[in-house]
């Protein structure tokens, strides 16, 4: 009896010394693919094709799992779920890639963006944040997104709260891409305006949050740009009390007012040289950011640029009245999608 325990321990032993051999020896060729970091892969593993949506990356890790467990629950010694488990690498072996992640604590509401605000210094020599203003907007969100995706990279989109709700279903794919998703208002209007009372720039905040809140179907990160970078000081404590964090820029690409694609990348990377690192200001909104977009972040990298991804530790929480006046403001639901022939029929011409 006790021959017999003892030689089932042995056996367990080897087992396990073997699938750990198995493992080790096996995972560096995870580790070959291009240049992340560990975090950077656990932030950042989609493939273009995947990147679609959430939904589609659920169902392809799910049905990758489920084939060889049978298999695995047979022999344990053997199993090779370990590559299963991984998420897909980068398909694109010399891709930007995302270099760090960081997580933002926004409590109390902290600046970035040296143009207005200097106390954060966050960034090491070379690395930027990318960044995206105004959508989502049909195609040029889009267009934007892929470029990302064929780069393996992250960026940050502060949404309007207007287009959000024209077009919750881009924004949703901006977030299902692995994105981070702040807001920029709710009518994209100069909150610096003297014309503007305290009560109009509250709502303009509040709204801006609930509406891409409703959109997402989660609430967004508390991440807030203000537009034209008009920092109106009572709105800048207001979003402090808010536990919100704000973000100016280190460089302006003036996408919306360049010419072709040409000229937003010679912009960006005269002033990313001569900087070194910083928060790149874009456009998603604008067609041609998604135009410059690829072959800019080529340039990054031939550069030695590097992309840092931030996310915030914990998500905005928006105040209900105005959660309640989006869904006021929503349009009826479609209750029915069947075709009009399942429900008009002519009996009598
Ligand atoms: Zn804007």
């Amino acid at each position: 009896m006790r021959n017999a325990l003892g030689l089932m321990l042995v056996s367990v032993v080897a087992a396990v010394v073997i699938a750990g051999v198995w493992f080790w020896t096996s995972s560096p060729r995870a580790d070959a693919a291009p240049p992340q970091t560990i975090a950077a892969r656990k932030a950042e593993p989609l493939p273009p094709a995947a990147a679609k949506s959430a939904a589609n990356d659920d169902v392809q890790v799910t049905a990758s799992l489920s084939k060889p467990a049978p298999m695995a629950a047979l022999a344990p010694a053997a199993a090779p779920i370990a590559p299963a488990q991984q998420k897909p690498a980068c398909a694109n072996p010399n891709a930007l890639g995302v270099a760090r992640t960081v997580v933002i604590d926004t409590s109390g509401g902290p600046g970035f963006g040296f143009e207005h605000f200097k106390h954060l210094d966050f960034l090491q020599d070379k690395e930027v944040v990318l960044t995206f203003d105004d959508g989502p907007w049909p195609n040029n969100t889009q267009a934007v997104l892929k470029a990302l995706a064929d780069e393996c990279t992250k960026g940050l989109f502060f949404s309007v709260g207007k287009h959000a709700t024209y077009h919750p279903e881009i924004l949703r794919q901006v977030l299902a891409a692995g994105h981070t998703v702040g807001t920029h208002t709710w009518s994209h209007v100069n909150l610096n305006n003297k014309k503007m009372t305290e009560q109009q720039v509250k709502d303009e905040l509040e709204k801006g949050f609930s509406a891409v809140k409703m959109a997402l179907g989660q609430p967004p990160a508390p991440f807030f740009r203000f537009p034209q970078l008009q920092h109106n000081p009572a709105a800048v404590a207001y979003l402090g009390t808010r536990n919100v964090a704000m973000f100016s820029t280190d460089l302006d690409s003036f996408d919306f007012r360049s010419k072709n694609a040409e000229q937003i990348i010679n912009t960006v990377m005269t002033k990313i040289d001569k900087l070194g690192k910083g928060i790149i200001l874009m456009h998603d909104f604008q067609k041609l950011t998604g135009e410059a977009l690829p072959t800019l972040l080529q340039r990054l990298k031939a550069g030695g640029y590097k992309v840092v991804h931030m996310k915030a530790k914990t998500p905005f929480d928006t105040l209900p009245e105005y959660d309640a006046m989006m869904v006021k403001d929503q349009k009826l639901p479609q209750i029915s999608s069947r075709p009009v022939s399942a429900v008009v029929q002519t009996v009598s011409d």
